[in-house]
């Protein structure tokens, strides 16, 4: 049955794939942006559908909808964009949390929270099950955003323990494709425009941490198998098992583009996390989901996409 879906941050890389996803399967989509990391141009397919709305607003101040669902995506995810203002980004995300658990409460509706794999910091437990509680630095340049996704998580419990709110909740493990800014500065953004302009390809460290890449498709489809069940809230990891170090990335987006960039090494930034990688055995048992695009075939569909681009 077709419902009305409150996306917050839909104007962003995952936010627009969502609303194309659920606009797609018959759904009303109200779309909410402040355009701080996203852009209408994301959504410009899809503003002549009379059941897409879009409405420039900042989650940290109230709203008012009549919903049946909300995801709340709203939040800058690239490091860059969150250190920028960090305390607009720890407002974001509880002030953000708090508006849509309490318009949730409100409309009855369903809602999503889009936590991170940031929740467990520099992780002394390797792959990360939902039950490690993270190793996070509560006071370094990455907190912002890992404390305000940690605290938001805290709101969702809370709502749902004392005011019984339908909440679910995912931890999202480093997902890329079409539509990433290019220049929010994420690794997998960053090496492919690196490669595509000739430029140097910056590794920052000596680039043997390694990170686990899901291809946004794959963790669209989880998102909505996690929103349409009843028997499991979460938190949930939705990511790609498969591990690489940053060399190995850097290798790969090199042969598959070409050309003449070095690559070079650079500081690594503070707090960065040594190794990820997504125990996704809940998802696979409550969901019956696992991600099905392997990395390379997901580099060829983004460098494509980035070479329209740039
Ligand atoms: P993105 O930066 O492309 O999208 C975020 C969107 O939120 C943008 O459109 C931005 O303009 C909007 N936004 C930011 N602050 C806002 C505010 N105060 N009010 C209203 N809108 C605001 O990033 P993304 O990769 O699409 O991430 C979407 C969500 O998923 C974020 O919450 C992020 O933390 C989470 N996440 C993403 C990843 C990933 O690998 N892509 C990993 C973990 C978590
Ligand atoms: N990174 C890199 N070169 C870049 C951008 C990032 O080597 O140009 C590294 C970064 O230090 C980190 C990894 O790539 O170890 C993933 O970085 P990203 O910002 O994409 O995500 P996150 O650190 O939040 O997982």
């Amino acid at each position: 049955m077709s419902k009305r879906i409150l996306i917050t941050g839909g104007a962003g890389f995952l936010g627009s794939h969502l609303c194309e996803r659920l606009l797609n399967e018959g759904n009303e989509i109200v779309c909410l942006d402040n355009y701080f990391t996203g852009a209408k141009e994301n959504v410009n397919h899809l503003v002549d559908n009379p059941r897409f709305e879009l409405i420039r607003h900042d989650v940290i101040d109230p709203f008012k909808v009549e919903v049946d669902q909300i995801y709340n995506l709203a939040c800058p995810a690239s490091p860059p964009h969150y250190q920028y203002n960090a305390i607009k980004t720890i407002k974001t995300s509880v002030m953000g949390a708090i508006n849509c658990l309490g318009l949730a409460k409100r409309c009855k509706a369903r809602v999503f929270q889009a936590s991170t794999s940031e929740v467990y910091g520099d992780p002394a437990v390797h792959p990360q099950p939902e039950s490690y509680w993270g190793n996070v630095n509560p006071i370094g340049i990455r907190s912002c955003y890992d404390e305000g996704k940690r605290a938001a998580e805290t709101l969702f419990m809370d709502y749902h323990r004392q005011n019984g709110v339908d909440i679910r909740i995912v931890r999202i493990f480093n997902t890329y494709g079409p539509r990433m800014n290019p220049d929010d500065g994420r690794v997998v953004s960053n090496f492919i425009c690196q490669a595509l302009r000739g430029k140097d390809i910056t590794i920052y460290g000596d680039g043997k941490q390694t990170r686990s890449f899901c291809y946004v498709d794959d963790l669209i489809e989880g998102f909505v198998r996690l929103m349409n069940q009843d028997e499991f809230i979460g938190p949930i990891n939705l990511g790609n098992p498969g591990e690489f170090t940053m060399l190995e990335l850097a290798e790969k987006v090199l042969a598959k583009v070409g050309g003449s960039s070095k690559l070079v090494f650079q500081p690594l930034p503070g707090d960065d996390p040594k190794q990820r990688q997504p125990d996704i055995s809940l998802a696979t048992k409550h969901l019956d989901w696992e991600p099905e695009i392997k990395l390379d075939e997901g580099l060829d569909r983004t460098i494509d996409y980035f070479k329209r681009l740039v």
